[in-house]
């Protein structure tokens, strides 16, 4: 990690942050409709900007209900809690949110056994896995109770025709569907489908405002009427009951008229950043969305590091580097990005390969 903080760096002007798309600040046009906003008390249900809010998303993706998060991880682990009971176990992939960067909150927090099974290429976890990994009734074992699917995973988009089958797989077998869609609007965008199809065949759904886009804080949860009941309650108790949240729903709803449409041009610019390191011989694959992923060699990593903190520039660089297009990266941010990995490597005579 660099030492240099966004609005400071050691070459005075703004830095271009590639480390995450949860760098993105509001607007100033998002921050005219949060300080304008209605407010009441949410935990009594009161406040009307929240409850626009839930309304109009649960509207828009095609569920009963909706409920706003302070964050994604808290969504997650409510609607995990609301749908599994201690000693429940949920099938989840090795490389998901849920099981592998929320501190296993499920377990620690909600008695839930996860079953983490191996992640495909693309991100897919196959039905073959999750067949074999769903428990017959037998006091020897934990309850199978839900599958967990993540889209986007790593920035790869799950084709809706495996979200279909792996999702009638799971109710054939009895099990629910819950997706981390903390990034769902950047596969909607990808494929050009209607949020309604991006989220056929499950129960629940968490969406992220805070990343993409845009919004300072708040993740949404979809779901059943009943379903929505049984996360509230478990949102209070996870300390996520707000009160004039209001300001941070104003946010959500700007960032839902405006903001999703114009993730294409983060795709866009991810693929001109992998293509320009592609011509600098190092290996970064197309992205399929705004996530990229480049290999730098273990003994450059602390120079490069080093080299692109000094450019003002702040990323995650290790040995599989990952950059993040958003919101507050520019073209001209991509191009300025390029022009500093080149400056190392024609320092250096180019990457070994
Ligand atoms: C960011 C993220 C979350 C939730 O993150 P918070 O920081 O808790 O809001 C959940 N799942 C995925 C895939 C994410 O990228």
């Amino acid at each position: 990690m660099s030492a240099a903080s966004p609005d400071e760096t050691a070459i005075g002007r703004r830095a271009i942050d590639l480390r995450s798309d949860t760098v993105t600040r509001p607007t100033a046009a998002m921050r005219r409709v949060m300080a304008e906003a209605e407010v009441g008390d949410d935990v009594y249900g009161d406040d009307p900007t929240v409850n626009r809010l839930q309304s109009v998303a649960a509207e828009r993706f095609g569920f009963e209900r909706a409920l706003f998060f302070p964050t994604g991880t808290q969504s997650n682990l409510a609607a995990l809690m609301a749908h599994c009971a201690r000693g429940d176990e949920y099938l989840v992939g090795q490389e998901a949110h849920t099981y592998k960067y929320e501190q296993g909150g499920a377990a620690v927090l909600g008695s839930i056994q996860p079953q983490p099974l191996e992640n495909e290429p693309d991100g897919s976890i196959a039905l073959t896995r999750i067949a074999a990994a769903i428990k017959p009734d037998d006091v020897h074992f934990a309850r199978t109770r839900l599958l967990a699917l993540e889209n986007t995973i790593g920035g790869r988009v799950l084709s809706p025709e495996y979200l279909r089958e792996a999702t009638r797989f799971a109710h054939a077998r009895g099990l629910a569907t819950h997706l981390d869609g903390a990034r769902l609007c950047n596969a909607m965008v990808k494929l050009g489908i209607d949020p309604r199809s991006a989220v056929a065949g499950f129960d629940s759904v968490s969406l992220c405002l805070s990343k993409g886009l845009g919004a300072p804080a708040g993740t949404l949860l979809f779901g059943s009427a009943a379903f929505i009941d049984a996360a509230r309650r478990w949102r209070k108790a996870l300390g996520g009951g707000l009160r004039q949240a209001g300001v941070l729903a104003a946010a959500g709803l700007y960032a839902l008229e405006r903001h999703v449409e114009r993730l294409a041009e983060d795709h866009e610019h991810a693929a001109r950043l992998a293509a320009g390191l592609r011509a600098l011989g190092l290996d970064a694959p197309a992205p399929q969305t705004n996530i990229l992923w480049v290999k730098i060699e273990p003994a450059d990593v602390a120079a490069l590091r080093a080299h692109l903190g000094a450019a003002g520039i702040l990323a995650t660089v290790g040995e599989r580097t990952r950059l993040v297009t958003h919101l507050d990266v520019t073209r001209a941010d991509v191009d300025a990005t390029l022009a500093a990995f080149s400056a190392y490597y024609a320092r250096r005579g180019g990457p070994d390969r």
